[in-house]
């Protein structure tokens, strides 16, 4: 885990500052008004973030106090309960978002600028999370290998033509099995199980590595496909290590004649606890306004979920492309049994 502000080096003694804040606070002393502030727990990597708070924090005055951690925010939060200094999560994934939900740490918020903003399908029935960016799902097809064209649908590449020429990362990493949750909410359950069958009799090797490595095993010729979040071309093309192997495949956007390339979200959520209620409104706002969605797309090449908000150089030169419809609620509904059939066609092994 890493810190920022308020939390570094802190982090026992937060209650301890929390409630001595409150006590100050509460003294009728004229002129000595505390600063407000927001306490962020983060999935998403800080060199991201941090721009976007420092940007709220000039705008509003209100300090941004972030924990990072890759896992285990959400125990955290539930392990703390009541006295929580929790007000905002941040999440990359419906998984991690729709978790939060159903371990009761969340609460429902009532901004229009919220619903207004965000359209329904990207965010919960119950306003509970909403989400901040889009990222599409995409095929990474060698430029040598694979012609233009070749490449149509998700559905197409359990086809055996593909026969040993796919890689791919483990089916029950959360971006797969979000993949596999929209086939069954298209599909149902038997099709859905049929394909990711199909996809895995077409693997070049067993499932392995991050996204990234799987592009690097099409620039290496140890398969011609793989599948990968539409920013992982943008992280690579950006580090001369990994520049020459994004150089080597082509991004193509899936079922372009049909429902569209499946997408999923990054997105926040408002602890149940919060103690900072109106200031983690506030932030909640700021993160989807025009400003903060341009930072996303310019930072870390993520979809923003703002029409207004321009995209990035690169993400234009992909192109537009169709986006699937379907709400994300609908795929977090389908993740549970999505992982178990991962396990029970034994994906990875
Ligand atoms: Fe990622």
């Amino acid at each position: 885990m890493s810190y920022t502000g308020r939390f570094k080096g802190e982090v026992n003694s937060f209650r301890i500052l929390k409630l001595f804040t409150f006590f100050i606070a509460a003294l009728p002393v004229a002129g000595a008004a505390m600063a407000a502030e927001v306490n962020v727990y983060s999935y998403r990597q800080p060199a991201l973030m941090q721009p976007l708070f420092d940007k709220f924090t000039a705008g509003t005055g209100i300090e941004v106090n972030s924990l990072f951690a890759e896992k285990g925010l959400a125990e955290r939060i539930k392990a703390e309960g009541v006295n929580s200094p929790a007000d905002v999560i941040l999440a990359s994934d419906i998984a991690r978002l729709s978790e939060a939900v159903e371990a009761g740490i969340t609460q429902k918020v009532d901004s229009q600028t919220l619903t207004t903003v965000i359209p329904a399908s990207l965010r919960d029935p119950a306003n509970h999370w909403f989400a901040l960016t889009q990222r599409a799902r995409v095929v990474y097809a060698s430029r040598e290998r694979v012609k233009p064209g070749e490449v149509t649908t998700y559905e197409a590449l359990a086809e055996p033509q593909w026969k040993g020429r796919i890689c791919s990362r483990s089916g029950a990493s959360d971006y797969n099995v979000a993949l596999l949750a929209a086939q069954i909410a298209h599909h149902g359950e038997a099709r859905a199980t049929q394909w990711l069958k199909g996809l895995r009799a077409n693997l070049a090797r067993k499932p392995q590595g991050d996204d990234r490595a799987q592009i690097r095993a099409v620039a290496q010729g140890e398969c011609d496909i793989a599948l990968g979040n539409s920013y992982y071309m943008a992280v690579m093309l950006a580090d001369p290590a990994q520049r020459s192997a994004a150089e080597a495949v082509n991004i193509l956007f899936p079922n372009q004649q049909d429902r569209g390339a499946h997408i999923n979200v990054s997105g926040m959520a408002m602890a149940k606890y919060a103690p900072n209620r109106d200031a983690a409104i506030k932030l909640m706002e700021f993160l989807s306004g025009k400003e903060a969605q341009q930072l996303y797309a310019e930072i870390n090449n993520e979809y923003p979920v703002s029409p207004d908000a321009p995209w990035s150089a690169l993400m234009q030169s992909w192109g537009k492309f169709k986006a699937d419809a379907l709400p994300l609620a609908d795929i977090a509904r389908h993740r549970v049994r999505a992982l178990e059939i991962v396990y029970e066609t034994g994906f990875d092994q």
